[in-house]
């Protein structure tokens, strides 16, 4: 990496302190462009003492899978990967033969974010796409699409897969996530939730992680640390042990058994027991909410989704957002279902939020 590739800095005054502070206009790009949490660096370090088996089967690997169960109040099957695209596709691809197919939302990360992989690894599962409303997949649309044909020569349904808070910066219900268990398990279908901002929904609805994912039907969980404030690391939880049998290797042959696994699995140890995976999605979630109010107030700003945990897609005029790009703010448009999203992390500030909303604001201004 260059120097000129590094992250610029823009300079923002503050209205009310009238002192120059510095804004980084990346900073509601995405939640992972946020670095690493105080304590998931604190259990890094803690964790780079001495010598550690490697694999896996480590004390401190051992330590966050209890760490896990407890959180999740079961016996599950924990494993560590590197990130969020192997997690969901290795663990779909545990749950599907290659004849089978998996049903997802259209704006699902699978389908749009994913470059194939859930097909890859799965040996071609093809994914079957049904309609969504704000990001939550329409149930009628699973029933028909599972329905429509049973013949041999359609790719038999055999999972479904939904986001938990979804690409949409929406949250299902608990009686939600409970309605899809019930339609699966009468259809026959396995549940996968990618849970890459989990802790958000969490946050969000106030919930123990059990009521939303195993109580309500989930069988596999791909349990973000990223996003939530961790370095590299996401948790894939098998509620049904048995869909669990040879994912170590699944995970191996895919390039994602981390050798020196203490430091994808001790960051989980941090965050567990310090509480700090909910504080830090509490602060996202509210951080939203914020930025929500005040972008609401902006004259030629709309909000294109309710906004539940810690993502906020807005429509204003072309030429806002130009003139946002122009100065140096950081935000995508074809994520979801378009629009300009805006993401708060575990870091973002209030100075952040009032920087953003200020130059909204007066390029929205005639
Ligand atoms: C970020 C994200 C992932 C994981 O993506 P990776 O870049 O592979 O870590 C998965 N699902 C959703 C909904 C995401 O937002």
């Amino acid at each position: 990496m260059r120097c000129s590739d590094l992250p610029k800095f823009w300079e923002y005054k503050h209205k009310d302190a009238n002192t120059i502070m510095t804004i980084d206009k990346n900073c509601f790009a995405s939640d992972n462009y946020a670095g690493i949490c105080p304590e998931a660096w604190h259990a890094m370090n803690t964790a780079n003492n001495g010598y550690a088996i490697s694999y896996g089967d480590d004390a401190w690997t051992a330590k966050a899978c209890a760490e896990i169960r407890d959180l999740f109040e079961t016996d599950c099957e924990v494993f560590f990967v590197f990130n969020g695209t192997a997690a969901n596709s290795l663990a779909l691809a545990s749950l599907c033969q290659s004849y089978h197919s998996i049903i997802c939302p259209e704006s699902a990360h699978v389908e749009t974010d994913e470059c194939g992989a859930a097909e890859f690894f799965s040996n071609g599962t093809k994914l079957l796409l049904v309609g969504a409303e704000n990001g939550k997949v329409v149930l009628d649309e699973v029933e028909h699409t599972v329905k429509r044909r049973t013949d041999i020569h359609y790719p038999k349904p055999k999972a479904i897969s939904l986001t938990q808070s979804t690409e949409l910066g929406t949250v299902y219900t608990t009686a939600e996530i409970a309605a899809v268990g019930e339609l699966a398990r009468k259809l026959d279908l396995k549940v996968h939730m990618d849970g890459a901002r989990f802790a958000n929904a969490v946050a969000a609805l106030g919930v123990t992680p059990k009521e939303i994912t195993w109580q309500a039907g989930v069988d596999v969980l791909c349990f973000g640390g990223t996003k939530n404030g961790m370095a590299v690391s996401e948790a894939v939880i098998f509620f049904d042990r048995k869909l669990a049998a040879e994912f170590d290797y699944r995970c191996k042959q895919a390039g994602q058994l981390a050798s020196k696994m203490r430091f994808l699995s001790a960051p989980w140890i941090g965050l567990l027991e310090s509480g700090a995976w909910l504080k830090n999605a509490t602060h996202a979630n509210r951080a939203a909410a914020v930025l929500e109010k005040k972008l609401s107030a902006i004259p030629g700003v709309k909000l294109k989704f309710p906004r539940e945990a810690n993502a906020i897609f807005i429509e204003m005029p072309p030429e806002v957002c130009e003139k946002l790009r122009a100065a140096g703010w950081r935000f995508y448009t074809f994520i979801g279902a378009g629009g300009a999203r805006f993401l708060c992390s575990w870091r973002t500030t209030d100075s952040e939020i009032d920087a953003l909303v200020s130059d909204i604001t007066r390029f929205s201004t005639p």
